[in-house]
C-alpha cells in the first residue's frame, strides 16, 4: 500500500484519508524522506521540524 502523508504536520500515514494526528484531510502522496520521532523532546531534528510528537515524519512535502 503507497505511504501517505499528511500535509498540515506531515506525518506518513498509511491507507487513510484522514490525519489522526491533527484530523487534516489535505493528504498528499509525495514526499522526500523521512525521520522516525522516538524522543522529541530529546531530539534536535524533531525540534527543527517542530514536531512534538512520535511517529513517523515526512522530512520534506512534495
Ligand atoms: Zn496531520
Amino acid at each position: 500500500m503507497a505511504l501517505k502523508v499528511c500535509k498540515n504536520c506531515k506525518k506518513i500515514l498509511e491507507g487513510t484519508n484522514k490525519c489522526p494526528e491533527c484530523d487534516s484531510e489535505e493528504i498528499g502522496e509525495s514526499f522526500k524522506g523521512k525521520i522516525s520521532v522516538l524522543n522529541p523532546e530529546q531530539s534536535e531534528v524533531a525540534k527543527n521540524l517542530k514536531l512534538s510528537k512520535k511517529g513517523l515524519y515526512a522530512l520534506r512535502i512534495g
